[in-house]
């Protein structure tokens, strides 16, 4: 898995009555840009809330309300709807069609889909606070997930009523990560990574600066393939032209001295991966002024500085991650540099790649070979989201041998 991607995946998302329909809304857009396709059944309470209207607007799809409508039944009968879809999702789940399901009823389009449904389910409970501890609310989602089917939320909060307590339904984000949990092997859920990526700009005067052609799209790439994997992603990025990936966390910052204070400020972290192209020296003195073309001056001379080290400042932090990444763009001696670069640097995982040839910057591919304590490994010429694969498999495989050390000295 290379990317947060739901392309393929038949969602079918069951919305019924009560205020957290509007959320709906926004969870349908985001599965459409995670790629999934969405079909919809609206419950007549559902119909209250929303609109067919806008759910079949923002699904691109058919809204589906009625179970006595020749017209739904001829296009897609409710034993297609349950069929086609790889995760049926109600959102949001009032008591009373849990209610239903726990009983077993078929009376609406909705329910007698839920009956005939042979896909998984995930309800997104939502309700008034006593409506959800009645003991007939709590029996019935017992019983609901003694039948294998899973939950996401409620969560506990103000409520549209005015109450205060359990009942608010999940936000879009989280029932779209719950989504993500039944379809993908999550092995860095509940770690918090770190990403740098792109350039960084070094001040020269208020128009001028130093900077490099990275693109940000090897740590971009990176940090969408870690939000796949489970983990909680702090991006801080240099300017760079791509869009910040959806639901990453995304600083954009300018400088190194900038990079490097928004690393600090995001550690704790379990894992931090310094893909940015970090400029190595910043212009000693920034004018406040334009620095002007005067006639009498043939050349300029600007005293740089060296910029701080993002990498091995992290790789040598009292908030030390676990795992330390860092990349090598060598133009001799590829190897052997990233070698030194990875004890030189205190990090556990050097990706070194050769640019000396061809352009490397803004190119979807890249070719690095994979230095750890133990292994080189050539991953050939691949895409820079198969980069961000392969690097996930290699930390897992890393953080799962750091663990079984630790086992076997807590056993000794
Ligand atoms: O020192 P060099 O630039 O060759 O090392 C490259 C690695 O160090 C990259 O992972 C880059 O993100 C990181 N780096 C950094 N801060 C710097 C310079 C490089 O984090 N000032």
């Amino acid at each position: 898995m290379s990317t947060h991607d739901l392309n393929g995946r038949s969602i079918l998302l069951i919305i019924s009555g009560g205020i957290a329909a509007y959320k709906s809304l926004d969870l349908i857009r985001l599965l459409k840009k995670s790629g999934a396709q969405v079909r919809t059944i609206l419950t007549k309470g559902g119909e209250q809330f929303v609109t067919p209207l806008s759910v079949s607007a923002l699904s691109g799809e058919e809204a589906f309300t009625d179970l006595w409508s020749l017209k739904d039944e001829t296009e897609m009968g409710h034993i297609r709807l349950s069929r086609e879809a790889d995760l049926i999702v109600i959102a949001p789940a009032s008591a009373d069609i849990m209610a239903k399901m726990a009983d077993g009823m078929a009376n609406d389009l909705a329910t007698t889909t839920l009956l005939a449904a042979n896909a998984p389910i995930l309800l997104a409970p939502a309700m008034n606070v006593q409506m959800w501890n009645n003991p007939a609310t709590q029996a019935n989602i017992a019983e609901l997930k003694k039948r294998g089917i899973t939950t996401v939320g409620p969560n506990e909060g103000e409520m549209a009523c005015g109450e205060f307590g359990p009942g608010r339904m999940s936000e879009p984000e989280e029932i779209l990560s719950a989504i993500y949990d039944h379809f993908f092997d999550r092995p860095l859920k509940g770690l918090h990574a770190i990403v740098t990526s792109g350039p960084t700009r070094e001040p020269i005067d208020p128009v001028r600066f130093i900077g490099n052609h990275s693109s940000g799209k090897q740590g971009h790439a990176i940090a969408k393939a870690l939000l796949a994997a489970g983990a909680d992603v702090t991006l801080i990025s240099g300017p760079v032209s791509i869009p910040d990936p959806s639901h990453v966390k995304t600083i954009r910052v300018e400088t190194a001295q900038q990079m490097l204070d928004a690393c600090e400020g995001a550690l704790p972290a379990d894992i931090a991966i310094c893909a940015a192209a970090v400029c190595d020296w910043a212009p000693k003195k920034v004018n406040n002024q334009k620095l002007k073309k005067e006639s009498s001056r043939d050349h300029l001379t600007i005293e740089f500085t060296k910029t701080p080290d993002i990498l091995h400042t992290i790789a040598k932090h009292a908030l030390r991650p676990c795992l330390v990444v860092g990349f090598a763009a060598e133009t001799q001696d590829v190897i052997d540099n990233g070698r030194k670069k990875l004890a030189g640097k205190s990090c556990d995982i050097i990706l070194a790649n050769d640019v000396s040839g061809e352009k490397v910057f803004g190119k979807n591919t890249n070719h690095v070979h994979c230095l750890t304590a133990t292994d080189t490994l050539d991953w050939g010429e691949i895409s820079k989201d198969d980069v961000a694969g392969q690097l996930i498999r290699t930390i897992c495989k890393l953080l799962d041998n750091k663990a079984e050390q630790e086992n076997s000295h807590a056993a000794e």
